[in-house]
């Protein structure tokens, strides 16, 4: 089962913040009987932290900004429900965490209280290959998901933020994450067509779970981006696609930043979905793309029916028609 990915050695688990008041009275005791629990020191410290860049300046001096009091594993949904249940009838606080993989701080348990490690609900539920609709549990990791979907479906969800390998399907729909192919497929709000949610007293909910409707309010969205702060995600339903048939690569360099945005503007405009249109600045073509700091790289990739790719890379050339047209083998 695959696990979070630590950003930085945590060499110590001293507290930046003050100490969180104490747990309840007989609470760890009946956390445990719900579902499998950690207590020790290092291994909370380990599961308080994720990838913000300032939190691993102070780890590197042996610090996390706060410490939970416990870490709860749940393995269903139903111990998803029973912890948040019982943390809500003894006013404990709970912070959700999946990869750990955000960059915001947004899963360290400022209050203490309980981490939520979602991590243990991995996998993938059922496959429609009709709709192509996919269920997957919260906790699973990019690429066992695609991977089962390559391997075993035909299909993929095309959703691949550059955190791919350490962020959680769960987590990439509460930060309403965008991949690098979202031109194509979709950001992630675009992508997901339903949840299961445990909500704060510990009640389970379901939204959408259907490729489209057009009956009241979407309740889906309403939880997409929320951060956990108004559930727990412990089930998804993403839209996946057939595995592309072809594929196609353009790079293109422009003289400002300004005249790559407006050559992307108007590809846009015209209706081209190229599933990676990637505008890079001066320095940072100069660092990846191998640049001179002067210039900057547009990196063009499109997949799916040739048909379509053919058109959407003829309106690529044409609205970069005053730009250098570089090597393709540039887009990796
Ligand atoms: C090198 C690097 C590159 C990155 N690139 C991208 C990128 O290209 N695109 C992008 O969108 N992001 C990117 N990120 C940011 C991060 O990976 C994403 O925000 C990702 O979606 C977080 O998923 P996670 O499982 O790691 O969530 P976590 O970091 O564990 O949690 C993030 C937030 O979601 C909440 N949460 C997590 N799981 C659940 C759940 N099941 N139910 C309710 N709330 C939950 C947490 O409480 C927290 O508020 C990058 C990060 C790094 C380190």
């Amino acid at each position: 089962m695959t696990q979070p990915t630590s950003p930085i050695e945590l060499t110590g688990s001293a507290h930046r913040l003050p100490a969180p008041p104490a747990l309840p009275d007989g609470f760890a005791g009946a956390l445990g009987a719900v579902c499998p629990t950690l207590t020790d020191e290092m291994e909370v410290a380990e599961a308080s932290r994720d990838w913000w860049p300032l939190a691993m300046h102070w780890a590197l001096q042996g610090q996390v900004l706060q410490r939970a009091a416990v870490v709860a594993r749940p393995r269903s949904t139903a111990e998803v429900a029973a912890v948040v249940r019982l943390c809500h009838e003894h006013s404990v606080p709970v912070t959700a965490a999946g990869g750990r993989s955000g960059v915001l701080g947004a899963s360290i348990p400022v209050f203490g209280g309980v981490v939520l490690d979602l991590t243990a609900l991995q996998g993938v539920v059922q496959v429609d290959a009709t709709s192509g609709l996919v269920q997957v549990l919260a906790g699973t990791f990019g690429p066992e998901l695609e991977a089962e979907l390559r391997e075993r479906h035909g299909l993929t969800v095309g959703h691949f933020p550059q955190s791919f390998d350490i962020a959680t399907v769960g987590g990439w729909v509460a930060c309403r994450g965008a991949g690098q192919y979202s031109t194509r497929y979709g950001k992630i709000e675009h992508i997901v067509a339903g949840l299961e949610v445990v909500t704060a007293d510990g009640s389970v909910i379901h939204t959408g779970g259907f490729p489209a409707g057009a009956q009241g309010p979407d309740l889906t969205q309403l939880f997409v981006g929320s951060e956990g702060t108004l559930g727990i995600v412990t089930t998804v339903w993403l839209k996946a696609h057939p595995l592309p048939a072809a594929e196609r690569r353009a790079a293109y360099s422009f003289p400002t930043f300004e005249a790559g945005l407006e050559a992307c503007r108007r590809i846009l405009r015209r209706g081209a979905t190229p599933a990676v249109l990637r505008l890079y600045d001066a320095p940072e073509s100069q660092r990846g793309q191998g640049g001179d700091g002067t210039y900057c790289v547009l990196l063009v990739l499109d997949e799916g029916d040739p048909a379509i790719i053919d058109g959407a890379m003829s309106v690529v050339a044409d609205e970069c028609r005053d730009a250098l047209v570089l090597p393709d083998d540039l887009v990796e």
